[in-house]
């Protein structure tokens, strides 16, 4: 199979940043288990989890804190052994404040009892797999946290035949991904063979961006197949990554399901088998903490809950004064006001940086680069002036719900108009309109 061979089918738009990828290759380390944890309750897409402790009581590693409400939602598990402290609402990466279960780490590593080698889980049904993987907490690492065992329970009249791995970690300066593939390759494996036997898919293809060759190669020395593509962001992107690996188009407002396939992370491959094999719920984490204002950017395994300034400290400190602390990558990450504010199962990555975003807004010159980047097809140089004079029906008209927040058009927008903040903001008011 040639390399690069999906090059020719692609997806229109995109943009090339520069990959600043400093932490590439660095092996993973392992972070201090931390004095206190701070777990939010919602850290997933969908439903918070409902509080099943409360102060004072003691928990292991492993046990369960939060309760899944409803379908299209996860439990949460204490990340360290110890005692709760309170239940409160605390700085969150996404949502400002949340309701967290707040742990004081009793200095041991006590597991919870359940939490061993499950030696036939092979023998374990398509039912009983998906169960394990909910009641794990497993939910997508890329970043949406999408709970995992919804997105392995197509209804029937929408049968799979392809599974993506997305080993694409498109976003630049992040490299857990990569590093998770060249460290944990067989693991990731076993979780994808699991996945293709919940789903029935045919086919298994890993979609792996040509700057992590040495990972595509791994995975093609197991028999695999691998596509390597071009790197170009957002190529990790669930549309169009189907759309350069199998050249299907997800409709307008519909899910890959609708074109026969699911895309899950490397990441969430890997989480998901530990979850079958060992019982081992989603307590840590590999992400990257990178950028110009810390001083040893790393690869890390993070316990969930770890306040931000625990790793700042564990990856020695800040270089000078930070500007900005974003959760995520530079494209679609979240500049946070907290150095309280905890990681979470979605957070792939921290950077700390010296620089402050350039905030000098002109006006549209009518360019259309924002129109040529959009991965999409969308014109954001239009929406964002109906957001702007609050016409949302407008807004909805020109396909502001199709966005997905990408971030090419404010990378190339020539007046530095942060036109990703209008389409969010544009898309929140047509949803809350609609209800
Ligand atoms: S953020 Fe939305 S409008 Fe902007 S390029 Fe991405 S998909 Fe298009
Ligand atoms: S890139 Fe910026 S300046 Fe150019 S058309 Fe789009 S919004 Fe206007």
């Amino acid at each position: 199979m040639a390399i690069l061979d999906s090059m020719l089918k692609g997806f229109v738009g995109g943009v090339h940043p520069p990959e600043n990828k400093i932490t590439e290759h660095g092996g993973i380390e392992t972070a201090p288990i931390p004095k206190k944890v701070y777990i939010p309750f919602s850290q997933h897409t969908g439903k918070p989890a409902c509080p099943l402790v409360q102060k004072d009581d003691v928990v292991k590693i492993g046990t369960k804190i939060g309760e899944s409400e409803g379908y299209i939602s996860v439990p949460v598990h204490a990340s360290i052994s110890g005692k709760v402290t309170g239940l409160i609402s605390h700085p969150h990466p996404v949502l400002g404040c949340s309701l967290c279960c707040i742990i004081e780490s009793n200095g041991g590593e006590e597991w919870e009892q359940s939490i061993t080698e499950n030696a036939d889980y092979e023998t374990l049904s398509k039912e009983d797999l998906v169960n394990a993987i909910k009641e794990a907490g497993i939910v997508g690492l890329g970043g949406a946290a999408f709970p995992t065992h919804v997105k392995l329970s197509p209804p029937s009249d929408k049968p799979i035949d392809t599974l993506i791995v997305n080993g694409c970690e498109c976003e630049p300066m992040l490299t857990a991904d990569h590093q998770l593939m060249l460290e944990q390759a067989e693991d990731i494996i076993k979780g994808a063979r699991m996945f293709q036997k919940i789903l029935e898919a045919q086919h298994l293809i890993f979609g792996i961006e040509d700057n992590k060759k040495d990972a595509a190669k791994i995975f093609r020395r197991e028999g695999l197949e691998v596509r390597v593509l071009k790197t170009k962001y957002p190529q990790g992107a669930e549309k169009q990554l189907i759309k350069a690996i199998l050249d299907r188009e997800v409709p307008r407002g519909g899910l890959p399901m609708d074109v026969g396939c699911v895309v899950q992370n490397v990441g969430t491959c890997y989480a998901a088998f530990q979850a079958v094999a060992f019982n081992k719920p989603l307590i840590d984490r590999v992400m990257t903490v990178t950028g110009d204002g810390i001083k040893t950017p790393k690869n890390v395994l993070v316990r969930i809950g770890t306040p931000v300034i625990d790793l700042i400290q564990f990856c020695g400190g800040y270089t000078g004064k930070p500007k900005m602390i974003i959760f995520g990558g530079p494209m679609m990450g979240i500049a946070q006001y907290s150095e309280a504010v905890p990681v979470i199962k979605g957070t792939s990555g921290i950077i700390i940086s010296t620089q402050a975003w350039d905030t000098e807004e002109g006006p549209c010159v009518r360019c259309a680069h924002c129109v040529d980047v959009c991965p999409m097809g969308l014109m954001p140089c239009e929406i964002y002036k109906f957001v702007q004079n609050k016409n949302f029906d407008k807004a909805k008209e020109y396909g502001v719900l199709d966005c997905i927040e990408c971030g090419c058009c404010a990378y190339d927008c020539t007046a530095r108009i942060p036109l990703v903040h209008y389409l969010k903001y544009g898309k929140n008011e047509v949803w809350r309109l609609s209800k």
